[in-house]
């Protein structure tokens, strides 16, 4: 808490720390809409409970997060933007539905900012007030004007004041800040992220994430074939992709034993296919376990040989489960854009020893015809390399925030 004195100079205390969050109106709109703004609460709540946050307040078509007067803004602000099922949220100072405390309140805010322009933008949803939105953006606008000298600008303003009227208080703040949209992870359930180390598969599970899926992640290593980089990468990679969804399990499945096997007996060209089936059963036998219902991959039609839509279907055969492949119609261009907004670029560029590279040959086979892949798998015993693939798998646990060690 602090205390101000106003015009008149009354002292009054001020809760200065509040974050007004807005939701996605269109996605939440039917009928288990207090099902997704519970689950956003949720969410929220444990994106920031350790950065002294008091409580969480359902106002109409908003939530407001109410934080100690210390709290760290800048990394709320962080975290906030981290929150899918937010449209857009602003830091705001919370005052007594009174318009003269207002004016004081917002004069004494502006006092550290410079700017030329401004324009006063009022959301009036408590309509008892005595004034409505213009006449508000009126009182307000020529209070600041007398007072700061800067000139009214509607179209270009340096400076928004935002204004929100509602029954629970006055709110005001001089920036909107994007939210990462989508849904609350948890909204869609839960799938199976098959996660290589590279630039894709992280973009891929961002985006499930980013519909409201809850990913458990699945990576394959052939240690001791090849070196710890891919696994070590994929840890950094779910750590950073965690901070959207709070708690993640790692599943790192040792592949190099199948590899060899397959490698033993299947001509070259066909390797990579079934490399790319064993990951899906696997990925599958795991998924069961967890009770997720989808696989999620990054695979982007034709950006490699084993992602020709011909080889997409014998790879999918293998599987039962739904295959979600969010990146299916990227470039790749567009999929480094995308990873590098969600920092995950500078993890996947570090280089590594990936599992795909190894027994491959240069060109592998870019129409795999199903009957000769089942041939040569009837050559392995399928099930019992999948199972032993999933006994051998360690799990890993990554937690956000993260857990302080006492
Ligand atoms: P990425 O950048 O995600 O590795 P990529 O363009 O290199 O993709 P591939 O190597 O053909 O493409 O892999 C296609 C997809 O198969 C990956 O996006 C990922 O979902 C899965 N995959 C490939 N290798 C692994 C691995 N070692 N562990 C887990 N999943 C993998
Ligand atoms: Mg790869």
């Amino acid at each position: 808490m602090r205390s101000h004195a106003n015009a008149q100079g009354i002292c009054y205390l001020t809760l200065v720390n509040s974050a007004l969050v807005h939701y996605h109106e269109i996605a939440l709109k039917r009928g288990n809409r207090p099902y997704f703004v519970r689950l956003l609460r949720q969410n929220l709540a444990t994106s920031v409970h350790d950065l002294g946050l008091i409580g969480i307040k359902h106002l109409p078509a908003r939530l407001l997060l109410n934080f100690e007067a210390a709290a760290n803004l800048e990394e709320i602000r962080h975290r906030l933007q981290g929150v899918f099922g937010v449209a857009n949220f602003s830091l705001v100072e919370n005052c007594p539905v009174d318009l003269e405390v207002l004016k004081a309140r917002i004069l004494n805010a502006l006092d550290a900012r410079p700017f030329s322009s401004f324009r006063v933008e009022t959301k009036r949803s408590d309509k008892t007030f005595p004034l409505t939105s213009p006449q508000i953006n009126r009182e307000v606008g020529g209070f600041i004007k007398a007072r700061s000298g800067a000139r009214v600008d509607l179209k270009n303003a340096d400076l928004t004041v935002s204004i929100e009227i509602l029954p629970d208080g006055v709110f005001f703040s001089f920036e909107k800040i994007a939210g990462a949209g989508g849904l609350p992870v948890g909204a869609s359930g839960r799938a199976v992220s098959l996660i290589s180390g590279g630039i894709d598969s992280p973009v891929a599970a961002y985006r499930m994430m980013q519909r409201g899926c809850r990913l458990t992640f699945v990576h394959f290593h052939s240690v001791p074939y090849l070196d710890k980089t891919s696994q070590d990468k994929t840890r950094d990679l779910v750590r950073q992709l965690t901070r959207h969804q709070f708690a993640s399990r790692l599943y790192l499945v040792p592949f190099g034993e199948i590899q060899r096997q397959i490698v033993a007996s299947v001509l070259r060209p066909l390797r990579v296919v079934l490399y790319r089936r064993m990951m899906m059963r696997i990925a599958e036998a795991i998924a069961r376990k967890e009770k997720a219902s989808a696989l999620v991959t990054g695979e982007s039609l034709a950006q490699v040989a084993s992602q020709t839509l011909a080889n997409l279907a014998v790879i999918e055969e293998a599987a039962s489960m739904p295959i979600l492949r969010p990146l299916v119609g990227m470039d790749k261009l567009e999929i480094i854009d995308q990873a590098r907004r969600i920092r995950t670029f500078e993890i996947s560029t570090i280089p590594d020893q990936d599992c795909c590279q190894l027994f491959v040959p240069r060109h592998p086979a870019t129409k795999a015809r199903l009957s000769d892949v089942l041939d040569a798998e009837s050559r392995l015993d399928v099930p019992a390399l999948t199972q032993l693939a999933v006994e051998k798998a360690e799990v890993e646990e990554f937690k956000f925030p993260p857990v302080r060690q006492r």
